[in-house]
C-alpha cells in the first residue's frame, strides 16, 4: 500500500476504542431478563389468569378479552417495573425484516393529567397504518386495512424502553400479509398430520411440534471502510473489487482465534441475546476472512424464527457500537465464501425427537424410518418450490458457488441410512412373510440392524442433509426470514404424512396387518422418492446432469424459480393443508418478483454510477499522468531512446483505454436495456427481463473494473480494496 493510500485507509478505519463488556452476573441470572417468561407471568398475573394463559399457549385455545385485559394489566406492571414507556406490535412483513410502530402507554385521565394504560384490546389487536408494506395486491383489491394480532406462543419482550409484542399481520379478509401467519398454520398442519402418524406407533402421542435450530453466518467490516464503498452501503454487497492476493486459500480463518475487536462484539451480542431469551450456544470464525457464525440451541420453530429475526437486528446494532457493519448479504464478496443460514429441522412429540436414530423396539425403529421417508417424500414432491422458498436476488449469487449447494434440491442420508432404506425397499414381501410368517412379522423389523445413525458421515455439499436427529436445510440464505423455508417444508411434510396415514388406513381397512400396511406404503414411497436421494458431491458438474436426468428442478433463474409457487401441486398442497390459498400465493409471488426486480435495478444503477463517476475518471486521471510522462520523456531524450523508454507506459495507456471504453459502452447498453425493461407492465415479465437482459452486464463490467484496479496507481484508487475490507485489525 502506498503511503498516501495507507493514510487514507488509516483515517477511514474506525477509531472506536475497544469496549469489552463485563457483566456482573452469570448467564443463568440474566438469561431472559427482558422476556415475559412463565415465571414472570406467574408473578404478575392472578393465578386463574395465569392458568388460562398457559392453556392458550400450550393448547392453542382462544383467548377471551377478559383474560386479555388481565394479562395486559400484568404485562404493563412488569414493563413499568422495568422502566418501559412504550409498546409496539412487532411483525414480519414480506420485506424480510421486521416492523414496529411504537405507542406510549399514556392516556388522558380527563382531568388534565395522564395515566399509564395498556388494555387487553391493545395487546391482542392493532391496526397499524402500514399501507406501504408490500401486499401483492391483497389489500388494494379487497380492503385497505391490515391488522396485527398477538401471538401468545411467542413471549413479549423488552427492547430499550419498549414492550415488543410478537404478532401476525393479516388483511381484513384474513389473508396473510406476513410470514408468521402461514408459518403458524403450517405448524398446526404438521401437528395434526404427524400426530396421526405417530399414533400408529404409540396411541398416547398427543402433539407433534417442529424444532428449528438455525446457524447464522455473517461478515463484519470496518465501519469507516464500509462508508467509503457506495456499493456495500446501497446494495449490501461489493459490485466490484479485485481478489485479495490472500483470501481464504490457507484456510487459516476457519475456527481460528477470534480477533479482539470481534470478540468484544460477539460478547456483547451474546449478552444482549441471552437477556432476550435467545439461547446462544456456538460462535466461531467461518471459512472466509471476516466471516463468522452464531448458533443457538434449537427451539420450537415459531419461537426460533422470531429469535432469528431479533438476532439479525441485534447484530446490526451491536456491530455499529463496535465500529463495524454487519453484512447479512449472502454474497458480499466475490471469490470467497458467501453466507447461509442452515436451518436444522426436526419433529418431536411430548416424549422425544421423532427423527432421532431408532431406539430398541421395533415400533420405534419403524416410526423413525417412516418419518425419514415421508420427509424425503415431501422434499421430493416439492423440490422445485422448496428451492423457490430459499431463492432471492441475493441468495442467487451464493447458490452454486463453490461453497454453497447448487440450485438443485437433493437429500443426503449417509451410508448407514441409505443401506437401510435399500434393504427395506428390496426385501421381497414373499421373503419377509415366508421367513417368519405373519405372526412373527414384528420379529422382522428388529432385524433392521442396530443403527448408529448419529455417526453418519457428513456431506457439506448437500442442501438437505440428514445429520443424526434432524435434517439440515443448508440452502437458506443468511439474510432471509427462515419462516419462508420452514413453512414450505412443514406444509410439504404435513401433506406427505397425511397421505401416508390415509394409504396405511386404506390397507388396514382392506384387512391388512398394521405393520405390513406401513411397510408396504414405505416401500412404495422409498421407490418413488429415490431421485431426491443423493449422497455424492453436490458441487460437481456431473451431479447437475444427473439431477436433470432424474427430473429434479434445475432452474437457476431466480424469477423463473418463483413460478413454482403457482404450480397446481403447490397450490393444492397449501390449500389442502389450510396454510395459504391461491390468492395469497399469487400475492406473495407479485412481491417476490417486485423485490427481485428492484434489487437488480438498484445494483445496476449503483454499478453504472460508480463506473462512470468513480472508476473511469480515476483511470483517466492515471492515464493522463502516464501520457504526461511520455511527453516529458520525449522532451529530454532523443526520439529513439524515448520510444524505448515509453513503450511500457504506452502499453498501459492503451490498456486503460480498452477497459474504460468497454465499461462506458456496456454501461450505456445496460441503461438502454433498463429503459426497455421499465416499460414492461407485467411484474413477472419485468423481473425476467432484469434477470435476462440486465444482470448479465454485471459480471463483464466488473471484470474490466477489476482489471483497472490492478493497473491504476494504488494511491489514486478511491475505493477500499478487498485486502483492506477483509482483514480486521
Ligand atoms: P454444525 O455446524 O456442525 O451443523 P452447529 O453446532 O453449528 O453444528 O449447529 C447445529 C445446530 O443444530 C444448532 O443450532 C443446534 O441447536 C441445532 N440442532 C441440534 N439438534 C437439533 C434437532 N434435533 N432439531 C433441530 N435442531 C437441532
Ligand atoms: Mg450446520
Amino acid at each position: 500500500m502506498s503511503n498516501l493510500r495507507f493514510k487514507v485507509v488509516e483515517a477511514a478505519f474506525c477509531k472506536k476504542p475497544l469496549e469489552v463488556i463485563q457483566p456482573k452476573e452469570r448467564p443463568t441470572e440474566y438469561f431472559a431478563k427482558y422476556v415475559f417468561t412463565q415465571e414472570k407471568m406467574f408473578k404478575y398475573l392472578p393465578l386463574s389468569t395465569y392458568r388460562k394463559l398457559r392453556e392458550v399457549i400450550e393448547k392453542g385455545t382462544a383467548l377471551d378479552i377478559h383474560i386479555a385485559n388481565e394479562v395486559a394489566n400484568g404485562m404493563k406492571q412488569w414493563a413499568i417495573d422495568m422502566g418501559v414507556t412504550h409498546c409496539t406490535h412487532w411483525f414480519q412483513p414480506l420485506t424480510e425484516g421486521t416492523a414496529e410502530k411504537h405507542d406510549s402507554f399514556i392516556e388522558p385521565d380527563g382531568k388534565g393529567s395522564v395515566i399509564e394504560e395498556f388494555s387487553g384490546k391493545q395487546l391482542i389487536q392493532q391496526e397499524p397504518d402500514a399501507s406501504s408494506f408490500p401486499n401483492g395486491g391483497i389489500r388494494s383489491t379487497f380492503e385497505a386495512r391490515g391488522y396485527s394480532a398477538w401471538d401468545p406462543a411467542s413471549p413479549v419482550f423488552i427492547v430499550g424502553d419498549t414492550l415488543m409484542i410478537p404478532t401476525v399481520f393479516i388483511a381484513y379478509t384474513g389473508e396473510a400479509l406476513d410470514y408468521k401467519a402461514p408459518l403458524k398454520k403450517s405448524l398446526l398442519a404438521v401437528d395434526k398430520a404427524a400426530t396421526a402418524v405417530a399414533q400408529l406407533f404409540n396411541p398416547d402421542v398427543r402433539r407433534v411440534s417442529v424444532n428449528l435450530g438455525w446457524e447464522q453466518e455473517y461478515f463484519l467490516v470496518d465501519e469507516g471502510l464500509y462508508a467509503a464503498r457506495p456499493d456495500l452501503l446501497l446494495t449490501g454487497r461489493t459490485l466490484m473489487g479485485h481478489d485479495s492476493a490472500k483470501n481464504q486459500q490457507m484456510e487459516d480463518h476457519y475456527f481460528g482465534a477470534i480477533p479482539a475487536r470481534v470478540a468484544a462484539f460477539m460478547k456483547e451480542l451474546e449478552i444482549q441475546a441471552l437477556e432476550l431469551g435467545i439461547p446462544c450456544k456456538t460462535r466461531h470464525n467461518e471459512v472466509a476472512p471476516n466471516q463468522f457464525e452464531l448458533a443457538p440451541i434449537y427451539e420450537e420453530c415459531n419461537l426460533a424464527v422470531d429469535h432469528n429475526m431479533l438476532i439479525m437486528s441485534l447484530m446490526r446494532n451491536v456491530a455499529r457500537k463496535h465500529g463495524f457493519r454487519c453484512l447479512l448479504h449472502e454474497k458480499p464478496f466475490a471469490g470467497i465464501n458467501g453466507s447461509g443460514k442452515h436451518c436444522n429441522w426436526s419433529l418431536s412429540t411430548d416424549t422425544g425427537i421423532l427423527l432421532h436414530a431408532p431406539g430398541k423396539t421395533s415400533e420405534e425403529n419403524l416410526r423413525f424410518i417412516t418419518f425419514i421417508v415421508e420427509t424425503l417424500m415431501a422434499v421430493y414432491r416439492h423440490n422445485g418450490v422448496l428451492k423457490a422458498s430459499i431463492m432471492s436476488a441475493t441468495n442467487a449469487h451464493r447458490l452454486g458457488g463453490h461453497e454453497a449447494p447448487p440450485a438443485i434440491i437433493s437429500s443426503f442420508l449417509g451410508t448407514e441410512l441409505s443401506r437401510l432404506l435399500d434393504e427395506i425397499e428390496n426385501t421381497k414381501e414373499d421373503k419377509l412373510f415366508s421367513v417368519s410368517g405373519k405372526h412373527s412379522m414384528e420379529l422382522d423389523i428388529p432385524q433392521i440392524p442396530e443403527l448408529t445413525v448419529d455417526n453418519t458421515d457428513r456431506n457439506r455439499t448437500s442442501p438437505f442433509a440428514f445429520t443424526g436427529n434432524r435434517f439440515e436445510f443448508r440452502a437458506a440464505g443468511s439474510s432471509a426470514n427462515c419462516a419462508s423455508a420452514m413453512l414450505l417444508l412443514n406444509t410439504a411434510a404435513a401433506e406427505a404424512l397425511t397421505s401416508f396415514r390415509q394409504r396405511v388406513d386404506a390397507l388396514i381397512a382392506d384387512g391388512e396387518d398394521k405393520t405390513e400396511a406401513i411397510l408396504s406404503v414405505l416401500r412404495d414411497d422409498i421407490r418413488t422418492c429415490r431421485p431426491i436421494h443423493f449422497d455424492g458431491n453436490g458441487y460437481s458438474e456431473e451431479w447437475k446432469k444427473e439431477a436433470q436426468r432424474r427430473g429434479l428442478d434445475c432452474e437457476t433463474s431466480c424469477p423463473l424459480t418463483f413460478d413454482r409457487y403457482l404450480d397446481p401441486e403447490t397450490i393444492q398442497m397449501f390449500e389442502s393443508m389450510h396454510v395459504m390459498n391461491r390468492n395469497e400465493l399469487a400475492a406473495r409471488n407479485e412481491i417476490k418478483f417486485e423485490t427481485y426486480q428492484k434489487k437488480v435495478q438498484i445494483e445496476a444503477r449503483v454499478l453504472g454510477d460508480l463506473a462512470m463517476n468513480h472508476i473511469i475518471p480515476v483511470a483517466t486521471k492515471y492515464q493522463s499522468k502516464l501520457i504526461d510522462n511520455v511527453h516529458k520523456v520525449y522532451e529530454i531524450y532523443p526520439k529513439e531512446k524515448a520510444q524505448e523508454l515509453t513503450a511500457y507506459n504506452l502499453q498501459i495507456i492503451e490498456n486503460i483505454n480498452k477497459h474504460t471504453s468497454f465499461i462506458a459502452t456496456a454501461v450505456d447498453e445496460m441503461v438502454e436495456k433498463r429503459k426497455a425493461a421499465n416499460t414492461i407492465a407485467n411484474i413477472r415479465d419485468k423481473a425476467i427481463a432484469y434477470h435476462d437482459t440486465i444482470e448479465p452486464y454485471f459480471e463483464s463490467i466488473r471484470y474490466h473494473i477489476d482489471k483497472l484496479e490492478l493497473i491504476v496507481e494504488d494511491e489514486m484508487w478511491t475505493l477500499p480494496k478487498y485486502r483492506e475490507l477483509l482483514f480486521i485489525r
